[in-house]
């Protein structure tokens, strides 16, 4: 399991695997189990319906490692157009963008810039939310958190269970009443810097909610998002919140659209906060590659759809 963990994880950075499977159709075809469609049309009408069953939307635009400041630029006026028509459409909905898609490549300055176009956009009801990529980048995106932060309250910051240093790095972020999104972590890392071991990046992730948890309960203004498929953990956390006295809407659980939708529907009826991530755009490979590798079985569904008439 290991391995193809890897190799799926290895192949997502591979351009021409890339552009074998965006020209096939039964690959584009998998694919939608976890998309509704590639435009932002697709996406909001995604939102729509979910709003419908209680359950709020993150959009993002999939993209990554931008190699050209134009493209950057592109990619921040389609956020901004996004905002207008989450406005427009009167939905409860947020985005997510990845700091590489805003030009991190090219200079954090640019990044920044872009950033804080986007931010200033949202305006102060609306937090965005800032992926955390590969562990070459999270010195540089908690400084883009910690600049956005200072300029602007409705700016989130995702963080990663499986790294070492995450502990301490929510300590240093918790004094500045920030938004976090904890996952568990999505890319290939050294042993020497991530819990190599999947029980214990669960293990890890139950004790970093924790630390927020328990920041909530000492009035420490955070935001909490615990964004994880795993139910036996969606229940221990619940579990633990409810002995310590929290109530459901302290905390709020985030998820992948397409996946565990009945524990998406079922957590927003009992009455938590239940938000389902909305990706969307053509460049979807190497995003759905780190799905794949989360679930080696997904492969099957590629598979079955190479059969399908
Ligand atoms: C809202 C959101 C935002 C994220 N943002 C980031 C980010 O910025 N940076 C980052 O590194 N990672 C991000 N991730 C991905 C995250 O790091 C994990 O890789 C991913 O969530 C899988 O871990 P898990 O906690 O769901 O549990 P796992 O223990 O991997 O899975 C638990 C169960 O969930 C189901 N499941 C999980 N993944 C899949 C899948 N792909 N297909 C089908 N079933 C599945 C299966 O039933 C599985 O048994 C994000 C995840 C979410 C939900």
């Amino acid at each position: 399991m290991a391995l193809m963990r890897s190799l799926l994880l290895a192949g997502s950075q591979s351009r021409w695997l890339r552009e074998q499977a965006t020209r096939r159709r039964f690959v584009q075809r998998a694919v939608s189990r976890f998309m509704p469609g590639e435009t932002v049309d697709d996406a909001l009408a995604a939102a729509r319906t979910l709003q419908d069953t209680g359950i709020r939307t993150v959009f993002t635009y999939l993209g990554e490692n931008i190699a050209d400041p134009s493209e950057a630029d592109a990619v921040t006026r389609h956020y901004l157009d996004v905002l207008d028509r989450i406005r427009m459409m009167n939905l409860r909905a947020e985005i997510s963008v990845k700091p590489t898609q805003l030009g991190l490549d090219l200079g954090s300055e640019l990044c920044y810039a872009n950033l804080s176009k986007i931010i200033e956009h949202a305006g102060s009801q609306s937090v965005v939310w800032i992926d955390m990529e590969a562990s070459g980048y999270v010195d540089a995106t908690l400084d883009l958190y910690r600049r956005s932060r200072a300029a602007r309250p409705n700016v989130g910051l995702c963080v990663q269970a499986y790294l070492y240093r995450t502990q301490r790095d929510l300590e240093s972020l918790l004094p500045l009443d920030p938004a976090i999104r904890l996952v568990k972590g999505a890319y290939k890392e050294p042993a020497s810097i991530a819990l190599p071991q999947k029980r214990d990046v669960d293990e890890s992730f139950f004790e970093l909610a924790q630390q927020l948890l328990a920041a909530r309960l000492r009035g420490v203004n955070v935001r909490v998002a615990l964004a994880t498929h795993d139910t036996a953990l969606i229940r221990r956390l619940t579990e633990a919140a409810t002995s310590m006295g929290l109530p459901k809407d302290a905390y709020e659980f985030q998820m992948l659209y397409g996946i565990q939708r009945a524990e998406q529907l079922r957590l927003a009826k009992e009455g938590w906060q239940s938000v389902v991530l909305v990706a969307y755009g053509s460049f979807w490979f190497p995003w759905y590659m780190r799905r794949l590798a989360e679930r080696p079985a997904n492969i099957f569904f590629v598979l079955r759809n190479l059969f399908a008439t």
